[in-house]
């Protein structure tokens, strides 16, 4: 494909806007999209951060949550950081009891996982399929990968502390969710995965 991608960013709550720069930086055209029209003609769909019970909530208010299945689940790459990666999982640990998933990821999330004591930290993690140098990954009121099924593969896990050992990055497929929030520290390696992803499907 010759032109820019187009890539929807999910525009219910979160930190649309600093996906939206990050898609821009790496030579994508992005999209909001707040509607089910909106998502007609997408290369592929961004799932922000922020608080995934009131992007659940709001996609199923606003009939969303049903064509954005259809749509992941019919081979459009999506790619959620930490809300976005709940949203992205068949299955929650700790979500509300009401709370639903757009799935596409066969993994166990644990949401706010890393305990209250550390709301936020960050830290540099290997992301091999990034290149040799670490990702230094934000983490705020994260979510970690409890489980994965067989064809996920594991992109990335917290090195070193309490945590060491837990996957933060995995791929299904066209499919990717991070823990960690790569729009919000200028390393736009993770959003270049990602629209390179969405170009080779295209
Ligand atoms: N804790 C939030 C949730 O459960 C995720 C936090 C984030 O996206 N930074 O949705």
């Amino acid at each position: 494909m010759t032109a820019a991608p187009l890539v929807g960013v999910l525009a219910l709550q979160g930190d649309v806007r600093e996906h939206e720069r990050a898609l821009a930086a790496v030579g994508a055209r992005a999209r909001r999209v707040r509607s089910v029209p909106e998502l007609d003609g997408l290369d592929g769909l961004v799932i922000p951060g922020g608080e995934s019970t009131t992007m659940s909530n709001l996609a199923l208010r606003w009939g969303l949550m049903g064509p954005l299945r259809e749509r992941v689940r019919g081979g459009l790459p999506a790619y959620g950081s930490c809300a976005g990666m709940i949203m992205l999982a068949e299955r929650i640990e700790g979500g509300r009891a009401d709370q639903e998933t757009i799935g596409g990821l066969d993994v166990t999330v644990r949401r706010n996982a890393f305990g209250r004591q550390v709301d936020s930290f960050e830290a540099d993690l290997d992301m091999p399929v990034l290149g040799d140098a670490p990702v230094h990954a934000v983490f705020i009121r994260a979510p970690w990968v409890e489980q994965v099924g067989d064809s996920v593969e594991v992109l990335g896990r917290v090195a070193a502390g309490p945590a060491a050992g837990r996957i933060v990055a995995v791929r299904q497929g066209v499919v990717v969710a991070t823990s960690f929030h790569p729009e919000l520290t200028g390393d736009l390696r993770v959003h270049e995965y990602f629209v390179e992803m969405v170009r080779e499907q295209a």
